[in-house]
């Protein structure tokens, strides 16, 4: 088990997004990333290691300016401790980018699903299906595609997704899994456990299986497996 934070506000993402991951060390994990989307950009860092590596290698580039992102702490299921399995991942025209938590259990069906369609993959995640799949059944509705992938997902998930088309929101949903929002002022925040958020916000709400959320900097929508309005 491992950790998801995530953040939409007017402040920068990746010192919080880093925080929060700290908070979150206690739950065991042998990689760290995060994603931050800046405007129509979505830059992403990650490593193998502790957090104190992933650190190193931020201080290494150009800063992370963005006020939305994702940041990940990964317990390897699928694929050995790399560089290139550790999350976040994203699909490959590189719009749409998740991190997750759990186990996708028909991965490899769907996996050469996409394959025999031209998909190329870069890692030996179950998850980069996930993305993958996204990017694929992408049509310009995020949340149309995450209704349609879950559909064909069995395990299970928390998921922590950004679209570069729409950089202003960060979508979650979960199944078996943990994942809260949290509710801010001007900022709302995903994540695994409440730690990770509790010195920003004390409103925090518990993701119900497969109801799918949308976080803006002003306010959450809920949507149920129909994409009706909770
Ligand atoms: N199954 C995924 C992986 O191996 C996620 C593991 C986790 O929950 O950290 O990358």
């Amino acid at each position: 088990m491992c950790g998801i934070v995530g953040y939409i506000g007017e402040n920068s993402a990746s010192p919080i997004l880093l925080d929060g991951l700290k908070k979150l060390e206690y739950r065991g994990y042998d990689s760290a990333g995060i994603a931050v989307l800046d405007g129509g950009r979505t830059e992403i860092v990650k490593t193998k290691g502790r957090i104190a590596d992933l650190e190193k290698k931020l201080s290494e580039r150009a800063p992370l300016s963005g006020s939305v992102g994702i940041g990940h702490t990964r317990w390897a299921t699928h694929g050995a401790p790399t560089d290139e399995n550790a999350h976040p991942h994203k699909g490959g025209n590189g719009r749409i980018t998740l991190v997750h938590n759990g186990i996708i259990e028909n991965y490899l069906y769907l996996k050469n699903h996409l394959i025999r369609r031209g998909v190329e993959f870069v890692s030996d995640t179950d998850t980069e299906v996930v993305a993958q799949m996204l990017e694929y059944y992408y049509k310009g509705d995020v949340l149309e595609t995450i209704q349609k992938v879950i559909s064909k997902v069995e395990g299970s998930y928390a998921l922590g997704i950004i679209c570069a088309d729409c950089p202003d929101r960060i979508f979650a949903v979960r199944k078996d899994s943990p994942l809260i929002i949290g509710i801010g002022e001007g900022e709302n925040y995903i994540a695994s456990d409440v730690p990770a958020i509790l010195s920003r916000t004390r409103d925090i709400y518990r993701l119900k299986d497969q109801e799918i959320a949308v976080l803006t900097r002003e306010g959450v929508a809920f949507y149920d497996q129909e994409l009706e309005p909770i």
